[in-house]
C-alpha cells in the first residue's frame, strides 16, 4: 500500500475518534508502530504525516465521514462489532459443557451486593457454556462465624430472585469425615503434623522461619495425636492440624498454616455436637474445589493469600489449581456491606432488619424496588 495512503487512514480514522482534529503524533505512532518496516523512513515519513493531518483537519467532519467511507471502509465494520459485543468477554481455559463454577457463602449473614459480583459472575458463565453452577455452603466456623438455619434458606430464596439455576446444593459442614479423610492423607504423607504449641509460642518461631518440635516427628506419631484429636484428648486449643509449607515462605501467614482444629461444644445448627474437629476455611475450600471438580473460580482480590496457601495442597496431591479470576471490591457510597456492622446495627436497634433499605443486602434492593436483572447487568 502506499505511504500516503496509509497515513490518510490513519490520520482519518483518527481525527473521527476525536471530533474532528487529528493529533499528528498519535498518527506517527500509529504508522510506525503497526507498519514497522516503515521505521527506517521515519524522517521522511514524519512531515508527510503533518501536511496530511493538516488536511484532514481541514476539513469538515462530514467530508472526514465520507472520505474515511471511501478510504478506509473496514473502519466502519471493525467499530460496528465492538459496539456489537455485549455480556462478558470469554473465559480463559474453558470448555463448552465443561465449566463448573461454585458461589460459597458463610450462611452467617444474608447475601449481599459485596458477595453479589462473584455469584452472578459464576453463575453466568455457568450458563454461557453450558456448565454447572454449585451453590456450596462454607459453614465450618460454628465460633466466631458462626452460621444460622434462617440464612441457609434466605440465600437460596435470594439466587432464586435472581433467576439462577442452581445445579447442585452441598454443605461443608455435611462434608467433615471427607476432610478427616484427606488430613490423615496428608499427614501420613509427611505433608501435615499435629501441632500442640500454645498458640504465642508458634507464632514466635514462625516470624522467624523456624519449625516447631512438633514438625519433624514421626508420621506414627503424627498419626497417633491426630487419633487423640478426633476421640476428645485434647481440649479446644491444644492442638491443630498445619499444613507444612516454605518456612521461610516471605509472608509468616503462610508458613504453615493450620487446616484444623477443635471446638468444645460447637452447638453447630446442623451438626450438633457430632463433630468436635472442625476445618479452617483453606482447608475445606481447597478440598471441596477439587472434589466437585470446580475448574474456575471467580474471588476478590483479597484472596490472593488463600490461594497460595491452598496451592500447597493442590501440589502435594497431585491436582490441577482450578482457573481463578480475580476481580475487585464492588461497593456502593454509604451503603453498609459489612456483615458485622450490620448484626451490631440491627442488634442496637440502628437497622429495622436485614432488609433495612439502607443495606446493601439483597433483601434490602428488592424491598427498595430494583430488580434482579439490573443487579445482573450491573455486575456484568
Ligand atoms: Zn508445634
Amino acid at each position: 500500500m502506499e505511504v500516503e495512503e496509509l497515513i490518510w487512514k490513519y490520520a482519518l480514522a483518527n481525527a473521527y475518534a476525536h471530533k474532528g482534529k487529528a493529533n499528528p503524533k498519535a498518527v506517527i505512532g500509529k504508522v510506525l508502530g503497526e507498519n514497522p518496516v516503515l521505521r527506517p523512513k521515519a524522517r521522511e515519513i514524519i512531515p508527510l504525516v503533518n501536511e496530511i493531518v493538516e488536511r484532514v483537519n481541514s476539513l469538515t467532519p462530514e467530508e472526514q465521514g465520507a472520505k474515511l467511507r471511501e478510504v478506509y471502509p473496514e473502519f466502519f465494520e471493525e467499530k460496528k462489532g465492538k459496539e456489537e459485543r455485549r455480556g462478558l468477554p470469554p473465559l480463559p481455559r474453558a470448555q463448552r459443557g465443561k465449566v463448573v463454577t461454585r458461589f460459597a457463602p458463610n450462611p452467617d449473614g444474608a447475601f449481599h451486593l459485596g458477595n453479589a459480583r462473584a455469584a452472578v459472575l459464576s453463575h453466568e458463565y455457568a450458563r454461557m457454556y453450558d456448565g454447572k453452577f454449585i451453590l456450596r455452603f462454607d459453614d465450618t466456623d460454628p465460633k466466631v462465624k458462626r452460621p444460622e438455619p434462617i440464612f441457609y434458606e434466605w440465600i437460596k430464596e435470594d439466587l432464586d430472585w435472581l433467576n439462577f439455576r442452581i445445579d447442585e446444593i452441598h454443605a461443608a459442614s455435611d462434608r467433615l469425615e471427607l476432610y478427616y479423610s484427606y488430613a490423615e492423607k496428608l499427614i501420613s504423607m509427611g505433608k501435615a503434623y499435629v501441632c500442640t504449641c500454645p498458640p504465642e509460642r508458634f507464632r514466635e518461631l514462625r516470624d522467624r522461619g523456624l519449625a516447631c518440635p512438633h514438625r519433624e516427628e514421626p508420621v506414627e506419631v503424627q498419626l497417633e495425636r491426630w487419633r487423640k484429636m478426633l476421640n476428645g484428648g485434647y481440649r479446644e486449643g491444644e492442638a491443630v492440624v498445619r499444613i507444612k509449607t516454605d518456612l521461610k515462605h516471605p509472608n509468616p501467614a503462610v508458613r504453615d498454616w493450620p487446616a484444623l482444629r477443635i471446638i468444645d461444644n460447637p452447638n453447630h445448627p446442623r451438626t450438633g455436637n457430632k463433630y468436635r474437629v472442625w476445618p479452617l476455611y483453606n482447608f475445606a475450600s481447597a478440598i471441596d474445589d477439587h472434589e466437585l471438580g470446580v475448574t474456575h473460580i471467580f474471588r476478590g482480590q483479597e484472596h490472593a493469600e488463600n490461594e497460595t496457601k491452598q496451592r500447597y495442597i493442590y501440589d502435594y496431591f497431585g491436582w490441577e489449581y482450578p482457573v481463578t479470576v480475580h476481580h475487585g471490591r464492588l461497593s456502593i457510597e454509604g451503603v453498609i456491606l459489612s456483615k458485622s456492622k450490620t448484626r451490631k446495627g440491627i442488634k442496637e436497634g440502628k437497622y429495622l432488619g436485614w432488609d433495612d433499605p439502607r443495606l446493601g443486602t439483597i433483601r434490602a434492593l428488592r424491598r427498595r424496588g430494583i430488580r434482579p436483572e439490573a443487579i445482573r447487568e450491573l455486575i456484568i
